[in-house]
């Protein structure tokens, strides 16, 4: 089942995911239906806070994007990335390397807005996986820079909040515009839910 992905002006965008404990039937299908939903958004990576769930799981795949590649080492051995995906992380902790790398970045949460984002070029990822095992993956390319992106979202971290100031300024009509629709259409949604359970 595909969800329904929050815009920017959720609050749930900015709230830090719990630890999941437990990995039962709820989250094996909140898993999969973000996968789905990735999926049919054409998204590299979903966060569960943008489809409404304050919990630390994120889902990713990056194997249909030809033109930036991807390098991964899983548990602590080479691996291609497009056999891997796609993937379900679950409580994933990150560790940044030094090196920084700018590239180009959009959000489901924020249709038809990119940005240049300074990230680290490579990064480490424990998390759990959805077996409940411990996976390690070591990242470089657009893995890397989707794992920071998407462990951002678990955070409440949007990729605005690391964009220049100046490019920053200059989306600032935009974002307030958004904003305001967002509340504005989850105020409705909320009347409608009242409606019906009365
Ligand atoms: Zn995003």
């Amino acid at each position: 089942m595909t969800l329904s992905i929050l815009q920017y002006g959720d609050p749930i965008l900015r709230a830090k995911g719990k630890r999941i404990d437990q990995i039962d039937d709820r989250i094996r299908e909140l898993a999969a239906n973000m996968l789905e939903t990735m999926h049919e958004a054409n998204g590299v990576g979903l966060a569960a806070q943008q489809v409404g769930e304050a919990l630390q799981l994120t889902v990713l795949d990056v194997s249909q994007v030809e033109d930036r590649p991807s390098t991964m080492r899983l548990n602590g051995k080479e691996a291609d990335p497009k056999t891997q995906m796609p993937l379900v992380l679950i409580n994933p902790q990150i560790e940044l390397s030094d090196a920084t790398e700018t590239g180009t970045e959009g959000c489901l949460s924020f249709p038809e807005i990119t940005g240049a984002i300074e990230r680290a070029a490579s990064a480490t990822v424990r998390a759990e996986n959805l077996e409940g095992g411990r996976i390690e993956i070591e990242a470089g390319g657009l893995l890397a820079r989707a794992l920071q992106h998407e462990i951002d979202h678990l955070n409440g971290i949007l990729f605005i909040d690391r964009m220049s100031s100046v490019a920053k300024a200059a989306l600032a009509s935009r974002l307030k515009r958004m904003q305001k629709e967002t509340r504005r259409g989850r105020a409705k949604d909320q009347q409608a839910v009242s409606e019906t359970t009365l």
